[in-house]
């Protein structure tokens, strides 16, 4: 196993936010206290939410080379009590965040051949730090594919982002899956098990990556199975 950089208690401060569409905001935390947070991409902080010391989790969407500071990219459709503490937070203001947290990050030791991400919803969240960090920093020449799964095209984030990479690195390949697309939508449709379903998938020494909620990852955890993969390639990270 990795030696993975022990969680420390940090002060940060709301640097910015970004709506990316109706669905999804992007939030950007300063480091005030430690003001440097080292992490594997994949790993997630954990926000203290309430004085009654309630904390809701977020996978960190931004690159493990910047240092001083924290991207999480949130699905505000829960509207709970995560979702709201985050959205009422004013510019400047500090908040208590524990990290680096988490094991859901690209094996090293054995090191896999392929590589394959499934996402559904938010879960995209930590593919966002690993995939590039793996193309552009580690120069990663294994196959690497991303299943995502939304509803709607309009929900779809960072898309000209993964198709622009897909389109430089010809080892990376992007299945955007929509389970309510419109008539026009020339991809992948339906759940992103059907994708996976009508793909061969590769077998062999491939890692696969899942994660969403808890039914997404149990129906994509069998589907896998069932396809003859073992269920030790099988690594996922459970968002609720
Ligand atoms: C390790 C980890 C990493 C996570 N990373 C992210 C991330 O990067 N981005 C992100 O948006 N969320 C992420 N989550 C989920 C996040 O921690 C909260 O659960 C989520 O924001 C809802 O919190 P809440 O307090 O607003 O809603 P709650 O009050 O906890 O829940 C309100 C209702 O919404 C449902 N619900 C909870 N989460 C979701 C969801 N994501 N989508 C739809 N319905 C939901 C609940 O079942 C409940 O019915 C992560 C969770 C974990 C455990």
């Amino acid at each position: 196993m990795q030696q993975l950089p022990p969680p420390k208690q940090y002060v940060a401060k709301l640097a910015d936010t970004e709506p990316l569409n109706g669905k999804f905001i992007k939030f950007q935390f300063e480091l005030v206290e430690p003001n440097l947070l080292e992490f594997i991409a994949g790993q997630y902080v954990s926000f203290l939410v309430s004085d009654k010391g309630e904390r809701r989790s977020y996978s960190i969407c931004s690159s493990p080379e910047v240092k001083h500071s924290f991207e999480i990219t949130v699905d505000t459709t829960p509207e709970g009590l995560g979702v709201n503490f985050l959205k009422n937070l004013q510019f400047g203001q500090e908040v208590q965040v524990l990290g680096p947290m988490g094991v859901f990050i690209v094996q090293e030791e054995p090191r896999e051949e392929n590589l394959v991400f499934v996402a559904t919803g938010s879960g995209v969240a930590p593919f966002h730090s690993m995939i590039p960090n793996l193309l552009r920093e580690k120069e990663d020449k294994r196959e690497i594919t991303l299943y995502w799964g939304l509803r709607h095209e309009e929900d779809m984030i960072w898309q000209d982002e993964f198709q622009d990479l897909a389109q430089a690195f010809p080892n990376f390949h992007f299945h955007p899956v929509l389970s309510q697309a419109l008539q026009e939508w020339p991809l992948c449709r339906g759940h992103v098990n059907d994708c996976l379903n009508i793909h061969t998938l590769p077998t062999g020494n491939t890692g696969y990556y899942l994660c969403g909620n808890a039914k997404m990852i149990q129906e994509i955890k069998e589907l896998l199975i069932n396809k003859g993969i073992a269920e030790t390639a099988i690594h996922h990270e459970k968002f609720y």
